[in-house]
C-alpha cells in the first residue's frame, strides 16, 4: 500500500474512488480493511504517544480528513492531493452499501442520536440494511463483538471519538467478522443532524475550521494543533538537510 509519512505517521494518497474500488474488492474477497481518519491533531498527539502512531501506521487507509494534511503535502511535494473526509467517506461506503446490498453495523454515540441517524439514513438510503446499532457508553465488548458476528456485518462504523476508537478497533479487529471498519468520530452526529456541517463554500476554500472556530471559539485548543504541526513539519525537514 502507498502512503505519505508526516511526522512518522502514514497518510495514504488515495482518492473516494480509489479507497472505494478497494474495499469493494475486500469485500468480495472476504479481506479485512481498517479505514482511521488522520489530522494535525491526531499527528501532533501520536508524536508523544508510541502506541497511538503505531496502531494509526497499522490501519490498512489513513486518510487525509483535515486540511492541514494536505497543506503539508503541497508544502513537501506529498502525493496526497486531496482531502478525503471521515463523514463523506462514511457517506459514500453507506451508498455502496445501498446499491450492493452490503449489511452495516454502527456503534458509538448516545442512544437518541444513534435512532435519529438510523431513521434519517434510512429515508435517504431505502435499501439499506442496518444489520446492528449499539450506543457508545454501556456496552459489554465481548458481547458486542459476538453481537456483530452475529448479524452479518459487511460494514462497521465506529463513532467513540479518538483515540479511543483506533484502540478499540485495534483491540477487536482480529475477532470481528467484518470487511470494513471505519474510525467516525463525531460522524454519526452528523448523519442524525444533530451537527451541522461548515457550509459547502468554505470546505471548498479550505477554511471550514475557521468556521468551526466561529461558532465554537473554545475549539482554538484543538485547532492550535494546525500551526504547531506545520512549524514542527518546517523544523524537522530544516534539521534533516
Ligand atoms: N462517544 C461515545 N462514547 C464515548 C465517548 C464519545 O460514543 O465514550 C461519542 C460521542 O457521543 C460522539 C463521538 O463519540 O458522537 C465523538 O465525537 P467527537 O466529535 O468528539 O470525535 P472526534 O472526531 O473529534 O474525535
Amino acid at each position: 500500500m502507498q502512503y505519505d509519512t508526516y511526522l512518522g505517521v502514514r497518510v495514504s494518497p488515495l482518492t473516494y474512488d480509489d479507497i472505494l474500488n478497494q474495499v469493494n474488492e475486500m469485500i468480495a474477497t472476504n479481506d479485512q480493511a481498517t479505514i482511521f481518519a488522520v489530522n494535525p491533531e491526531k499527528i501532533m498527539t501520536a508524536r508523544q504517544d508510541d502506541e497511538l502512531r503505531h496502531l494509526l501506521n497499522n490501519a490498512t487507509f489513513q486518510i487525509p480528513d483535515g486540511v492541514g494534511v494536505l497543506l503539508a503535502s503541497k508544502l513537501y511535494n506529498g502525493r496526497v492531493k486531496e482531502r478525503v473526509t471521515g463523514v463523506d467517506l462514511s457517506e459514500r461506503l453507506l451508498g455502496l452499501a445501498n446499491d450492493k446490498g452490503y449489511r452495516v453495523f454502527f456503534y458509538g454515540a448516545k442512544e437518541a442520536v444513534g435512532q435519529k441517524m438510523q431513521a434519517r439514513l434510512q429515508e435517504r438510503f431505502p435499501n439499506l440494511t442496518i444489520a446492528g446499532y449499539q450506543n457508545g457508553y454501556d456496552d459489554d465488548p465481548d458481547a458486542l463483538v459476538d453481537r456483530i458476528n452475529e448479524s452479518g456485518a459487511d460494514m462497521l462504523f465506529v463513532a467513540l471519538g479518538s483515540p479511543k476508537q483506533e484502540r478499540w478497533i485495534n483491540d477487536y479487529r482480529e475477532r470481528l467478522n467484518v470487511s470494513v471498519i471505519q474510525g467516525v468520530g463525531g460522524t454519526f452526529d452528523v448523519l442524525a443532524g444533530e451537527v451541522k456541517r461548515a457550509p459547502k463554500i468554505t470546505q471548498k476554500l479550505g477554511i471550514e475550521w475557521l468556521y468551526r472556530l466561529l461558532s465554537d471559539p473554545k475549539r482554538w485548543r484543538r485547532q492550535i494543533a494546525l500551526p504547531k504541526f506545520l512549524l514542527t513539519l518546517l523544523f524537522n525537514r530544516k534539521q534533516s538537510k
